[in-house]
């Protein structure tokens, strides 16, 4: 048996051996079952410095979660956007295949809580069913492998997947969504990343939420699939009790990019039924957006996003008043230090505005991409 499967065989699955590990009483063992799987594996438990904290919140269940009757189990509609099973084909040239339900970790907050660690999940013929649809499907140019989390796949899957996808002529870019090198860095091997190396341009997206995961043993494993010229990017969930501060959120984002990957998306938590104890306000992820842009390095600024409830996708939000107002003349902005400037349109405008250009500005999207024409660098040099 790989190293990696061993560790992961190791991890703490029952409420009992935590438990014990933590000296909690049986009544508290009580409080801690729930409906959903749990798993946390050592390099996890590792980070685990009391009960309570930021990372135990993410992995340990709450009795909080069996409390939350009305929400909605798929709330992004993924079910009734899978044309053929567990293909989310939400937007126009790029869907999302789930190749497996298992996780390193089964976070609390998962927006995938209906269908992640339960068994019988990919039937026979479905994967083919999945990549026979995406070969159908000349509009399908980026294919996002996720689960679950596809990096758990042994490494012969793995690949069977990455050739039958380089197959597909139309397919531009793979990406693959992971907590595996935060929660298990032991399975990101060389072979591993002799295996990717083979079907590029393959990009990752992994899922960090606070500082502390960002260990040694994660960061070399991050370094490997850097190495294997695999571009990382990171997706963070905005979750109540673990990273609702600047301070923190700063320091993760700092340490993403030591660890060379980018911080690409913060979600604001999804209403999925069982997770509502970790919303916060979408305030929240605004003045974290704010603490950050101009106060560090732009490179460690996500996209703040919000995934629509109803299938509608993830839509960027930003705080408003960047943006303060704009019209025929020009754009009235205010800069990190709560400065504010003045952007002159050019003289006559260029016959190429975009529709809100004139009515007053209601906040939320990019300012500076409403005002980035190819005629006028000076306003986009940084972007
Ligand atoms: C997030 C997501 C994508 C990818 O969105 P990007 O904004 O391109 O990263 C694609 N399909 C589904 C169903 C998604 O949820
Ligand atoms: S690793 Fe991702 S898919 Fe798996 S439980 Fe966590 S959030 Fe859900």
């Amino acid at each position: 048996m790989d190293d990696w499967k061993k560790i992961l065989a190791d991890s703490i699955v029952k409420p009992e051996d935590l438990a014990a590990l933590f000296g909690l009483d049986e009544k508290e063992i009580d409080a801690i079952v729930g409906d959903y799987p749990m798993r946390i594996t050592p390099t996890v438990l590792s980070t685990i410095k009391e009960k309570g904290d930021a990372i135990w919140k993410q992995v340990v269940p709450d009795p909080l979660e069996m409390a939350d009757f009305d929400a909605p189990d798929d709330p992004l509609e993924e079910d009734t956007m899978s044309p053929v099973p567990h293909l989310v084909h939400r937007y126009p040239d790029r869907a999302l295949l789930m190749v497996t339900n298992q996780c390193p970790i089964y976070c609390r907050f998962c927006t995938r809580k209906r269908l992640v660690g339960k068994p019988g999940f990919l039937k026979k013929g479905e994967l083919d069913r999945a990549i026979a649809y995406l070969r159908e499907h000349t509009e399908v140019r980026d294919v996002i492998l996720s689960g679950g989390d596809p990096l758990l796949l042994p490494d012969h899957l793995m690949e069977r997947i990455l050739k039958a996808l380089r197959t597909i002529p139309h397919l531009e870019l793979i990406r693959l969504g992971s907590r595996v090198p935060g929660t298990l860095p032991q399975r990101i091997t060389p072979k591993l990343c002799e295996i990717v190396k083979k079907y590029h341009p393959i990009y990752m997206n992994l899922h960090f939420n606070h500082p502390d995961e960002l260990t040694p043993e994660v960061k070399a494993a991050c370094a490997m699939l850097a190495d294997a010229g695999v571009p990382l990017g990171a997706q963070t969930v905005l979750l109540k009790g673990v990273n609702d501060d600047p301070d923190v959120m700063k320091r993760l984002m700092q340490q993403l990019l030591l660890a060379r990957v980018k911080p690409y998306y913060l979600y604001q938590a999804d209403l999925t039924k069982g997770t509502n104890h970790f919303r916060t306000t979408v305030e929240t992820g605004m003045h974290i957006i704010r603490s950050l842009q101009g106060h560090t390095s732009g490179m460690a600024v996500p996209h703040f996003v919000i995934d629509a409830p109803g299938g509608g996708g993830k839509i960027p939000i930003l705080p408003p008043d960047y943006l303060m107002h704009l019209d025929e003349d020009g754009a009235v902005l205010k800069n990190y230090e709560n400065k504010t400037f003045h952007y002159p349109q050019p003289a006559g405008g260029n016959g190429r505005e975009l529709p809100m250009v004139g009515a007053r500005h209601a906040g939320g999207s990019p300012p500076a991409r409403t005002g980035c024409r190819d005629d006028e660098h000076g306003g986009c040099i940084d972007r």
